[in-house]
């Protein structure tokens, strides 16, 4: 069983609630407000697991939640922040919005991913105190957590995929120049898994090969196995195409060539217009040379595209130096490993955040309240026990101009301005 396209759910911690609590001391009639804040929401964060090179770790667990928050206590307790649900996927993997297939991160640079991010805590009774109102009886609950179902697809990092009808030989290959031991053997399709292996040439000099299953004929319009596979070599820098030359199987090398042409051009024609290079495998069974008519055929057919045929045996090691060198020469003249970007968030999303949306208005005790989409999702974002977040908090306002907009309607040093859950005195 392969899986190297998976939903999962992820779901991020809620915030712990804020308390309302007072002091009690001995001989203190009515002590002050001392309600602690909720505890933040954990995250869910994607980070590679470098051993990992399928998805089927996701076969059995497809939710994923992070914990809550901790309520906050009495005596100024902040509940505890909710643990982090860290989520371990090979490299390579591409995380997608499952409902609109946006793709949200490509994990390929070894930098970890916050998926979904925890619910802020709410505040409890002890920030709520003002000259006012010494007695606030109210604290805030804590946000829900973020939540989203994901499309995780693995796109393998290599710079050399190989490609060929199973038996050509890929594995004997990758086997042969590399420490990856992938499953040899004589019957076809044995390759049910990708594998991955570095081809070290010494002094800080080699490149990565992928090996993914044989494809057969009608694969790309999935008559059979390969067809799913060929997404991992979409970012290869460099297809390795893999003939069986010995005629062994009674076909002509120039019909197998040929066939996995044709698959690759029907998935795609930017995979099939990727720099190629040919290995004619198994030479060490040619009784009668490299000098056939077969071979002549598929000499042909390589020129005509412009692809470097190589003569190979995995077998007896024949020819494999020059194949390493000539992909390693190839290879420093092409452009790095396609990482993927972000798909841009739509219209319609970006539209019902804008800033310029925010209403203000004053509550019956004077504060003046802000509301708007844009603000709700900043709040959301903000940690207001962190100080950079807080700043950061301060200067979207005032980008936004809000703090422009709240001196306009009149809110001066030391009024009260409240945001959702959070309030503040304005200080100009
Ligand atoms: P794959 O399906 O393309 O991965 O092919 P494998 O690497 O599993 O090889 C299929 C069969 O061909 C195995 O029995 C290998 O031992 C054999 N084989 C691979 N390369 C050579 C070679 O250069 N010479 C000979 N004689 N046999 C080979
Ligand atoms: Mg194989």
């Amino acid at each position: 069983m392969f899986i190297d396209k998976i939903e999962i759910y992820v779901r991020a911690g809620n915030g712990g609630n804020g308390v309302v609590s007072f002091r009690r001391e001995k001989y203190v009639a009515n002590g002050g407000p001392d309600g602690g804040d909720g505890g933040n929401g954990g995250n869910i964060i994607f980070q590679i697991d470098e051993g990992a090179n399928t998805l089927l770790a996701f076969r059995y667990k497809r939710k994923f939640a992070a914990e809550h928050g901790g309520n906050g206590e009495g005596g100024k307790r902040h509940g505890k922040n909710g643990t982090d649900t860290v989520i371990l996927v090979p490299r390579g993997t591409i995380i997608r919005d499952a409902k609109s297939g946006r793709l949200l991160h490509d994990m390929s640079d070894g930098t970890d991913y916050v998926a979904c991010r925890g619910g802020r805590g709410g505040w409890g009774n002890k920030h709520f105190a003002t000259a006012t109102r010494q007695v606030p009886r109210f604290a805030k609950d804590g946000l829900a957590g973020e939540e989203q179902t994901l499309l995780l697809e693995l796109k393998m990092i290599a710079d050399v995929g190989l490609v060929g009808l199973p038996s050509a030989g890929k594995s004997s290959l990758l086997a042969t120049v590399s420490a990856a031991r992938p499953k040899i053997a004589e019957y076809h399709f044995t390759t049910l898994e990708p594998s991955l292996g570095v081809v070290d040439l010494g002094e800080e000099r080699g490149f990565v090969m992928a090996d993914i299953p044989g494809l057969i004929e009608g694969a790309a319009q999935g008559a059979g196995l390969g067809h799913d596979f060929l997404r991992h070599i979409e970012r290869c820098r460099l297809l390795l195409q893999v003939v069986d030359v010995s005629g062994l199987e009674g076909r002509l090398p120039a019909d197998d060539f040929n066939t996995i042409s044709g698959e690759l051009e029907e998935f795609s024609d930017e995979l099939a217009s990727r720099p190629r290079i040919v290995a004619a495998n198994k030479c060490d069974l040619l009784s009668d040379g490299t000098d056939t008519p077969e071979i002549a055929a598929l000499r042909t057919l390589t020129e005509a595209m412009g692809y470097p045929l190589v003569f190979i045996s995995t077998a007896t090691g024949e020819g494999i130096r020059q194949l390493l060198l000539l992909i390693e020469q190839t290879l420093s003249a092409l452009p790095p490993i396609t990482v993927y970007e972000p798909d841009a968030v739509p219209m319609e999303e970006t539209v019902e955040e804008d800033p310029q949306d925010t209403v203000i208005r004053r509550d019956a005790d004077g504060a003046y309240v802000c509301e708007g989409k844009w603000l709700e999702r900043l709040c959301g974002r903000v940690y207001f026990d962190d100080r950079e977040s807080l700043m950061y908090f301060q200067r979207s306002l005032n980008n936004a101009g809000i703090i422009e907009r709240l001196r306009e309607a009149g809110c001066e040093e030391g009024d009260t301005v409240r945001i959702f859950d959070i309030e503040f005195d304005f200080m100009d």
